[in-house]
């Protein structure tokens, strides 16, 4: 069943988690069901996700550690508070009527400190549990997040594109890296996408939308980074972030070091309308 729709599933799973993934069906149990992990940490030395039927109507998607997961427990220790706010933000994410338990931890506060660490989830009440479109809509509801908290913990790393530096250095050229990368983290993108939406916030353009398959391009803004250089505060991607179509996000970037702000950009598109 599942087996045709892996592609899919795994694409999901990387672009949100920026991690490479694996994917197996699992026929171990009574009822098969899907097992995930990170590609390069394989099963013993990592998080997996296991999703299984539930009941009747639903599914429960279980993550624990490998039993060789020190090395990834001591190194998601070690995470920043940034990257543990992302993580936590991530779950919180999850829809409300999906039940998220974490034994032993608060849902809120929760943090990964022993391999003995898991997280349960479970779906209730779905029309066809056993059909593919009602698991891959567990996978990108639940084992998505869940997974890309996991790796916003481990802390892999985002890609650095060659930044194109035709300004010179200014003052903030810190803080500009930092917003970059945290513009260009698939973790926080996903948080974004998760909360506000595919829409483009100055024009409306929806790329999904518009150009169906190849419509992933969708980008993410950092709103006030002059407020960060002046006072900084703690970093919040749930109102720090907002979704922004390739052309607005660049029309954004045209001022330096201050880019222009949404409701600038919106007045700046009608000005030049006859
Ligand atoms: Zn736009
Ligand atoms: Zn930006």
């Amino acid at each position: 069943m599942i087996a045709g729709k892996k592609d899919l599933i795994l694409r999901e799973l990387e672009d949100g988690t920026g991690a490479a993934i694996a994917v197996a069906v699992d026929r171990s149990g009574l009822r098969s069901g899907l097992r995930i992990w990170f590609g390069d940490l394989d099963e013993k030395h990592g998080p997996v996700s296991e999703l299984r039927p539930h009941g009747l109507k639903g599914h429960r998607v279980t993550l624990i550690f490998g039993n060789f997961s020190g090395a990834v427990i001591g190194q998601i220790r070690k995470a920043s508070p940034e990257d543990v706010q992302l993580a936590r933000a991530l779950v919180a994410s999850i829809r409300q009527d999906i039940e998220i338990e974490i034994p032993g931890e608060s849902l809120s506060q929760w943090s990964v400190t022993t391999g003995a660490f898991q997280m349960r989830a479970t779906i209730r009440e779905l029309a066809q549990p056993l059909e593919d479109a009602e698991i891959i809509g567990t996978c990108r509801d639940v084992i998505v997040p869940m997974m890309a908290a996991m790796a916003e913990l481990i802390g892999y790393d985002v890609i650095e594109e060659a930044v194109d530096d035709e300004s010179p250095a200014f003052e903030g050229a810190t803080l500009k890296s930092v917003v970059q990368r945290r513009e260009r983290n698939p973790r926080n993108r996903l948080l974004c996408i998760r909360i506000h939406g595919e829409k483009c916030v100055v024009c409306g353009l929806e790329p999904r939308f518009e150009y169906g398959e190849a419509g992933s391009i969708i980008e993410v803004h950092h709103l006030e980074p002059l407020s960060l250089l002046i006072e900084p505060r703690p970093y919040d991607p749930r109102t720090d972030l907002v979704p922004l179509c390739p052309n607005c996000h660049r029309a954004a970037h045209t001022r330096h070091p201050i880019p222009f702000s949404i409701e600038e950009l919106k007045d700046l598109r009608g000005s030049c309308r006859d």
